[in-house]
């Protein structure tokens, strides 16, 4: 058996609907500019280029319901996306047998601090400080493919406070979870506990101390997640 020279950090084990077991994290990967009307409110040209991808780290998903608001930052925004849970991977994984690594999909909000990212695209610097802090990924229970299938379509929204923020739809992902998982696995050795996020619609905004957010996802349902 292993010694540990200093305390072993814990795994993150995220909760399973209809289930006591948890999923443990490995990697989270995320997708940028992955819904067209997104792209375009980000400035950006809505063609299919080439994906591209960024890391969170494993404990910065969050299942709490609560985002405290982080430092260093006055413009926290919210993007509403779902997360795509592996149970299995390899390297090089064609499209049509990617949803077999597929365990199953929860709500998620890939947290940013706008202000930061955007200074560090300016200085063309990675992107860790804006989107990788302390708690940046709220995420609801994960629904398994055996109870929830492999949701393709179906609106997602976004409400603040009551107000709608976000809608889009999942078809509209310009890079489908087949794809996103194939690429990845070109590039990467995907595993189990492998976390993608799946990327946001258009509506991305700022939120407060004290807002209350609203995330629903048609055949996923729906969390509230409260910024402290
Ligand atoms: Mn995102």
């Amino acid at each position: 058996m292993t010694e540990f020279a200093i305390e072993v950090p814990p795994v993150v084990a995220l909760p399973i609907a209809g289930m006591d077991a948890r999923f443990p994290v490995r990697r989270v990967y995320c997708i940028g500019r992955n819904y067209a009307a997104h792209a375009v409110e980000m400035g950006h040209d809505p063609d299919r280029e080439p994906p591209f991808f960024f890391q969170k780290n494993p404990d910065n998903l969050d299942p709490s319901g609560q985002f405290p608001y982080p430092p260093h930052s006055s413009d926290v925004h919210h993007e509403a996306e779902i997360a795509v849970m592996l149970k299995s991977g390899g390297t090089n994984i064609s499209p049509d047998r990617a949803l077999d690594h597929v365990f199953g999909y929860a709500l998620s909000l890939d947290m940013t601090r706008r202000d930061l990212q955007g200074a560090q695209k300016k200085m063309g610097r990675p992107w860790e400080i804006g989107k990788a802090f302390e708690r940046s990924a709220p995420v609801g229970p994960i629904h398994t493919v055996a109870s929830v299938g492999h949701p393709d379509s179906g609106s997602i929204t976004l409400k603040v406070n009551g107000e709608l923020r976000q809608e889009g739809d999942l078809n509209q992902m310009i890079w489908k979870v087949p794809e996103m998982i194939a690429y990845l696995s070109e590039y990467f050795e995907l595993a189990p506990g492998d976390v993608i996020l799946s990327g946001t619609p258009s509506g991305v905004g700022p939120v407060e101390r004290g807002d209350r957010m609203d995330l629903a996802v048609e055949g996923l349902g729906a969390m509230t997640v409260s910024v402290v």
